[in-house]
């Protein structure tokens, strides 16, 4: 390696991104002196209490809701929790089969497989090699018992957007003929403040997102609930945020959260074509330079900070390793798959083999990142590659 990167060059933003310094400072008072309870009377706590109603007005702005259906949650898996949980709960009367697809986030998957052990039918769709969910695919698994259908906007791992409208058209069109409600659920973790979410548009039922997705905080998210969606809390408590998820607020965070959904709001439009050309460099520079390689996911309608590429032949923790080394963190797959050595069920169900999948590489860009990222990245990886394909010992899948 002729160059070693003075600085860190952070290329993981899909697991999660450093908070801005303006989100930060936006936490600040809410962390000290205004430290009041927003549940309670005196004006210390009106402070807080207007803060949090003020972070809720922009987040329901911004993804075209009321404000009075935004709820604030822990981050994005308890959204998905009381998404499913919640509205499946709501609905049992009707019917107790929930629609997914094979390729969600733990955070939908294991809440589906929770919901099998309490009684509910779960159909896991296939997707087509690109991992795009057919939305014909989608209106022939609604049967009579069905109650609820969750897919995500965006996929964590491969970047594909799924094509959320036209689902919703089918899933409409499907409810009108029965008479019946069927409630959809999109996790947009990975869209909100990338991509355009707006609830109108994609005419969902709940919306889960994450603040340290968009450069605000971890351990703080929100779900939309659209009114008059029916919905069983998943906490009980003090009754706050309107009585669908008690607890007491977690004000500061929230703060951030609106924060940073509002700066990236701002500049969406802008680091949209920026992080798009510096992703297709990078997939062009790596399909140009190292042999055999596969990029997962769609070729357009994916995120456009995330690269997905599988390099046949060799594993994908080496490469981790190799790139740390030379100061790039990236990731193998999302950041929760990365922890155990199975192969991605996402890759899997895009057809790829176990030994394809071991061998994958995850880049997901930020505002931090420049072309000279990409290419310190370009010049960097595809000696590295060569070099691991040359040491076969490292390689032995088992
Ligand atoms: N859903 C998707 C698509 C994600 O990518 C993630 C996090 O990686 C989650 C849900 C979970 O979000 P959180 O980390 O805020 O719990």
């Amino acid at each position: 390696m002729s160059e070693i990167s003075e600085r860190l060059i952070y290329l993981d933003h899909g697991a999660t991104t450093p908070m801005r310094d303006e989100v930060l400072a936006s936490m600040m008072p809410f962390l000290k002196e205004s430290f009041g309870n927003p549940s309670s009377i005196y004006m210390l706590a009106q402070e807080a209490r207007n803060a949090v109603e003020d972070s809720r007005r922009t987040i329901s702005r911004i993804i075209g809701a009321r404000s009075s259906e935004i709820t604030f949650t822990s981050g994005g898996t308890e959204s998905d929790n009381a998404a499913i949980k919640g509205g499946a709960m709501a609905m049992r009367q009707l019917g107790n089969h929930i629609i997914t697809t094979s390729i969600e986030h733990h955070a939908v998957l294991h809440t589906c497989h929770q919901m099998e052990q309490f009684g509910f039918e779960v159909t896991y769709l296939p997707v087509d090699c690109f991992g795009m969910v057919s939305p014909l695919d989608v209106a022939e698994a609604i049967t009579d018992e069905t109650v609820l259908v969750s897919i995500m906007v965006a996929n964590n791992e491969i970047g594909t957007i799924q094509p959320i409208s036209e689902i919703s058209d089918q899933i409409r069109k499907i409810s009108d003929v029965k008479g019946r409600t069927i409630l959809f659920h999109v996790d947009a973790v990975q869209a909100v403040g990338h991509i355009e979410v707006d609830v109108n548009n994609l005419m969902v039922d709940m919306l889960s997102m994450s603040a340290h997705k968009f450069h605000g905080p971890r351990g703080i998210g929100a779900l939309y609930i659209k009114r008059g969606t029916p919905f069983e809390p998943l906490l009980m408590g003090g009754g706050q945020e309107r009585q669908r998820r008690s607890g007491t607020e977690n004000v500061p965070s929230i703060v951030g959260m609106g924060e940073a959904l509002r700066l990236a709001a701002e500049e969406m439009e802008s680091e949209y074509t920026r992080l798009q050309y510096l992703r297709d460099k990078i997939i062009e520079g790596l399909s140009s330079t190292v042999g055999g390689t596969q990029l997962n996911g769609h070729p357009e309608q994916r995120l456009p900070n995330n690269v997905n590429i599988s390099f046949p032949g060799i594993e994908g923790e080496p490469i981790l390793l190799g790139l740390d080394l030379a100061g790039i963190c990236a990731s193998s797959g999302s950041a929760c798959s990365s922890a155990s050595l199975e192969p991605s069920h996402v890759l899997l169900a895009i057809g790829r083999s176990a030994e394809e999948a071991q061998g994958t590489l995850r880049i997901t860009l930020g505002r931090d990142n420049g072309e000279h990222d990409v290419d310190y990245l370009l010049q960097i990886l595809p000696e590295l590659v060569e070099r691991l394909r040359a040491m076969p010992h490292l390689n032995e899948f088992n």
